[in-house]
């Protein structure tokens, strides 16, 4: 059983995926598969096809995906949709088909309806309308967790739904355009900090409540699920508490040394009231996060700052 036999990361070069390589390389697994973009296309048949039927790896955590903040969502919909479903069916199909032990499929909370009531419990899927500007890639994350539960069902396959919360780490995105909000305001902070500007501007009202993990106890959390988790159920994976993007951006402000003034951009728009998943059941199996919001922040703007050293040498 895992951790014997061959690992396959999709996806390694993201957030999740190199996270999830870096807590397998702690926890020594020497039998890891990674291939880069321009070597494996996933949202190509054939290549999928011909990767699994050649190299047939044992696991496979599914951390492949499009993914974005909320501006890149609401304008790139046929990319959202399009790709992931194309990336997920894929390799979970040819995973299925090419006699893989055990598949992790990764998702997101914006799975759940807009108005869930809150915390978000893994019964709430799809007892709802969802939230608008990210409905696409939604739709395409639960057609994934379904595609597990019938590949279970008919032909019982061991492919398990990990639904986590708004991450962030080191290897995020920060691209102001397209990342999600948490690098956005520690770029915009810092960058304001650094040329001393009088104002930061953050978009909405500031009042929407997002809960954020550290991605390094998601990949802990994921390992952890791959040897105690097999149930066609999805679980969630998150840090148990949230807090308004106001009060991010007033602590954006202190780790980055930013004195100025905090505007917000009204006509941006807000997105879910609030997004805070309901953890009781990878509590009751034995799992709790480690690393606060604070500390964290910490880490990755230690990160985020080395890495602009990198790019300055
Ligand atoms: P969401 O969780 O899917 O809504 O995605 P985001 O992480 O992109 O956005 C979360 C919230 O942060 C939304 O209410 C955004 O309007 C707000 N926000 C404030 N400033 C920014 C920013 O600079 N970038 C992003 N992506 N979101 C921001």
């Amino acid at each position: 059983m895992y951790p014997e036999g061959l690992v396959y990361v999709a996806g390694h070069r993201g957030l999740v995926g190199g996270a999830l390589v870096r807590k397998l390389q702690a926890d020594g697994y020497q039998r890891l598969l990674l291939r880069e973009r321009g070597e494996l296309d996933l949202t190509r048949q054939n290549e999928v096809e011909a990767f699994f039927a050649a190299e047939r790896p044992d696991y496979v955590f599914l951390a492949a995906a499009r993914v974005g903040g909320i501006h890149a969502n609401d304008s790139y919909p046929a990319d959202f949709l399009r790709d992931n479903l194309q990336i997920q069916t894929n390799v979970i199909d040819a995973a299925q088909r090419h006699g893989v032990r055990k598949l992790m499929f990764l998702g997101s909370s914006c799975i759940y309806p807009r108005l869930a009531p809150q915390p978000m419990p893994e019964e709430s899927l799809l007892t709802g309308p969802l939230e608008p500007t990210n409905q696409w890639y939604a739709i395409a994350k639960i057609a994934g967790i379904k595609l597990c539960q019938a590949l279970r069902r008919q032909h019982g396959f061991d492919a398990i739904s990990v639904m986590p919360t708004n991450l962030y780490g080191p290897g995020d995105n920060f691209d102001l355009e397209t990342s999600h909000v948490l690098p956005a305001l520690m770029r915009k902070f810092h960058e304001a900090a650094q040329a001393e500007a009088p104002e930061v501007v953050v978009w909405g009202s500031g009042t929407p409540r997002r809960e954020f993990l550290h991605v390094d106890d998601l990949a802990d959390a994921c390992l952890f699920l791959m040897r105690h988790y097999e149930d066609e159920e999805p679980i969630n994976v998150g840090w148990g508490q949230d807090a308004t993007i106001r009060e991010l951006a007033y602590l954006m402000a202190d780790v980055t040394g930013f004195e100025g003034r905090i505007v917000f951009d009204e006509t941006k728009p807000d997105g879910t009231p609030r997004k805070l998943l309901d953890t009781s059941k990878l509590e009751a199996l034995g799992w709790t996060p480690r690393i606060p919001l604070r500390a964290g922040i910490e880490e990755t703007y230690r990160w985020y700052l080395a890495s602009l050293q990198g790019l300055r040498d």
